[in-house]
């Protein structure tokens, strides 16, 4: 692994003007790009076998980086493993990978930007499995900068809404890090203090589990933060059965004023003249009570919540209406 890194400092090299003399400086000029990296095969390793059995099965690793979760990837014999890394200068370590494993694992190489990643095309040799079967033999594996991951796990939730993408092939889990206290948000139950909109997005449409803590001091440069590492496994049945956005508004709306009762926020939802109607009658409808804080409503209260919205859509024409537009008119 260290070999494969040193191929790795001389392509650095020749970014910097004067010559670099020990790997710690040229690690502190990556940070700035939000490159933190695991070098302990016993953590990598430990990434790898949370995402549960994936031999024989096909792997898409996010940002892969100089290899080192790769590499504990590769060990455990997949049968396909694709890397998408948006830093083309990582590509003659993931080359060397790629070809000291020819023969026992097809390793493909993506350099892009997972945001634009199309795994329909990569992936389009496994068969699609019906959703509320097992799930296929697809994983998604990625340590990624901390702004990218929270961004892409919301974009991410909303495929699995729709069942596309990573999900045209049936309830594909994965297995992410996180900035420990995102990881502690996104499982946060009711009542926790870290209970929040991004807990109820995530919890909406996966079981969600934060398997352990990774101490900042294992990633090279040290990030000033301690990383959690969360699997995601999507729901047959989502908690809320309507559109995503819809469920995204709602939550978005509550949350915005977290300390109040959550009928102060919800009441955003509706136009001035109809606030005070709408919002006692949606509580009332999902049998809600709207004194309860945001983060003291749980699961199944929001999701009844969704539906009474829903059906306050059918009667009167709020629909459209948001909020924040009213607040912010365009001006003409
Ligand atoms: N997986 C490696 C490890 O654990 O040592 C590297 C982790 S580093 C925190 C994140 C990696 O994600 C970097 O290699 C970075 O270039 C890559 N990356 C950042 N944004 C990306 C994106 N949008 N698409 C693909 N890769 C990205």
């Amino acid at each position: 692994f260290y070999s494969m890194f040193a191929v790795k400092q001389e392509t650095f090299l020749d970014d910097f003007d004067e010559p670099v003399k020990t790997l710690e400086k040229q690690l502190r000029a990556i940070k700035q790009l939000s490159q933190n990296f695991l070098m302990d095969e016993r953590i990598t390793d430990k990434i790898v076998k949370t995402a549960g059995y994936i031999r024989n099965h096909y792997v898409c690793e996010v940002g892969p980086g100089p290899g080192g979760i790769t590499r504990s990837i590769i060990n455990r014999r997949p049968k396909k493993l694709v890397v998408v890394e948006k830093d083309n200068r990582f590509l003659p370590t993931l080359e060397l990978l790629k070809e000291s494993c020819e023969g026992h694992v097809n390793v493909e190489i993506e350099i892009g930007d997972i945001l634009t990643y199309n795994f329909e095309r990569g992936f389009s040799e496994i068969p699609k499995h019906n959703w509320y079967e097992a799930p296929p033999p697809l994983h998604i594996i990625g340590n990624l900068p901390f702004s990218v991951s929270t961004y892409l796990i919301i974009k991410w939730l909303k495929e699995i809404s729709l069942k596309t993408s990573a999900w045209a092939y049936g309830r594909t889990p994965l297995t992410l890090t996180f900035q420990k206290e995102v990881a502690e948000r996104i499982v946060a139950p009711v009542t926790d203090k870290q209970r929040c909109r991004l807990s109820l997005m995530c919890q909406t449409w996966c079981h969600v589990e934060h398997r352990f803590t990774i101490p900042g001091k294992a990633f090279v440069p040290k990030p000033d933060v301690d990383v959690g590492v969360v699997t995601f496994y999507p729901r047959k049945y989502p908690l809320v059965n309507l559109q995503f956005d819809v469920v995204e508004k709602l939550l978005r709306t509550i949350f915005n004023m977290r300390q109040k009762y959550s009928l102060r926020g919800v009441e955003n939802l509706f136009p001035e003249d109809l606030k005070s109607l709408l919002g006692k009658r949606l509580f009332m409808l999902a049998d809600v009570d709207y004194t309860a804080r945001p983060f003291e409503i749980t699961n199944e209260e929001f999701a009844r919540l969704c539906y009474a919205y829903k059906a306050l859509c059918k009667e009167y024409p709020i629909a459209d209406y948001d909020y924040r537009a009213s607040k912010h008119p365009v001006e003409l």
